[in-house]
C-alpha cells in the first residue's frame, strides 16, 4: 500500500470509528469484482446490449424481446455471483454497530447475501418477479424462464422483474430512507458509483449539504469526486474495503 493512501486509510477509519450516523451509498461497482459488469463504461453492459429493452414502455409494448435481453444480462449472469470482500465488511462493520444503513442502487441482491440488514434498493431488485395483472410476487428460482414472456402462474398476467426500468420511479420506501440518510449522516461512504443516474446522485451532495464527511471508493474519479469527496480512496472496493477492515477492526477479517 503506498504512503498516501495508508494515510488516507487511516483517516477515513478514524472518522468512521467516531461517526454515530453511517450510511453506504453503493453503485455497480461494488459488485464487478464479484464477477458482474457495470452498465458504464469500456467493459460496461451499454457496450453490449442496447438500454432501450430495459424503458419500460419498451417491455409493456415488445414484452418478449425485452425479456430475451433481461434473461441473459439478470439471471444467466447475476444469477451466479457471490458477495465478494467489499460486501462482507459491509455487513461485519453493520455487525459491530459501525454501518447504520446502506442505499444501493445495485439489483443484484448481493448485499444481504453478504448479511447486511439495513438494505434500501433504489432500483428495486431483479431476485423476484411481479405479476403486472394481480400483484403477486414470485421469487425469480420458481419461475421456468425457458418460454418468454414469463406468465403469472395463477392469473396468467405479464411476470416483470421487480427492478425499476428506464421512465419508473423510484419506489417511496428507499427514497425517504435515503434523505432520511442524507439528514443524518455523520459519514457518507460512497462505493463504486459513477455519480450520472438520475435522482439516486442527488442523495450524497445532500449529505454534504448537511454536513456529512464524504469518503468514496473507486478505482476512477467520478461526478462526486472533485465535488463532494473529502477522503478519496483509489482503488477496486474489494481490495480497500480489505485495508480498511485491517484499520477499523482491531483484528483482520477472516479470509474466504
Ligand atoms: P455505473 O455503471 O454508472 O458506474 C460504475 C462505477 O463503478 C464507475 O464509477 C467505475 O469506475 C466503478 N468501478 C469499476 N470497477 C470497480 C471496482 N472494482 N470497485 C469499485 N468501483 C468500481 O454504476 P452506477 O453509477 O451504479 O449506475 C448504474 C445503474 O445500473 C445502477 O444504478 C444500477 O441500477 C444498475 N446496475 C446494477 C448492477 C448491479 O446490480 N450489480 C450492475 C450494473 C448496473
Amino acid at each position: 500500500m503506498n504512503n498516501t493512501l495508508k494515510k488516507s486509510i487511516q483517516e477515513a477509519a478514524s472518522l468512521l470509528q467516531k461517526s454515530r450516523f453511517t450510511t453506504a451509498f453503493t453503485g455497480a461497482g461494488i459488485s464487478v469484482e464479484s464477477g458482474i459488469p457495470p452498465f458504464r463504461g469500456e467493459e460496461g453492459l451499454w457496450s453490449k446490449y442496447d438500454p432501450r429493452y430495459l424503458e419500460i414502455s419498451f417491455f409493456l409494448s415488445r414484452p418478449e424481446e425485452s425479456w430475451q435481453v433481461i434473461k441473459q444480462i439478470f439471471y444467466d449472469f447475476f444469477g451466479k455471483a457471490a458477495p465478494n470482500r467489499a460486501h462482507l465488511v459491509l455487513a461485519e462493520m453493520e455487525r459491530r454497530g459501525m454501518l447504520h444503513r446502506i442505499i444501493t442502487q445495485n439489483i443484484d441482491n448481493l448485499h444481504q447475501e453478504a448479511g447486511n440488514t439495513r438494505v434500501y434498493e433504489f432500483h428495486g431488485n431483479s431476485m423476484k418477479l411481479v405479476c403486472l395483472a394481480c400483484s403477486r410476487e414470485f421469487p425469480y428460482g420458481k419461475i421456468n424462464l425457458d418460454h418468454l414472456p414469463p406468465r403469472c402462474p395463477d392469473c396468467q398476467g405479464l411476470l416483470k422483474p421487480d427492478f425499476i426500468f428506464f421512465g419508473e420511479a423510484i419506489p417511496q420506501e428507499p427514497l425517504a430512507a435515503a434523505y432520511d440518510a442524507a439528514d443524518k449522516s455523520d459519514v457518507f461512504l460512497i462505493i463504486g458509483s459513477t455519480g450520472e443516474v438520475m435522482p439516486a446522485n442527488q442523495i450524497p451532495p445532500l449529505a454534504k449539504q448537511n454536513g456529512a464527511k464524504i469518503i468514496e471508493i473507486n478505482p476512477e474519479e467520478s461526478n462526486y469526486t472533485r465535488r463532494i469527496t473529502d477522503i478519496f480512496l483509489q482503488g477496486k472496493a474489494g481490495e480497500v474495503m480489505s485495508m480498511l477492515a485491517e484499520t477499523l477492526f482491531s483484528t483482520p477479517l477472516d479470509d474466504n
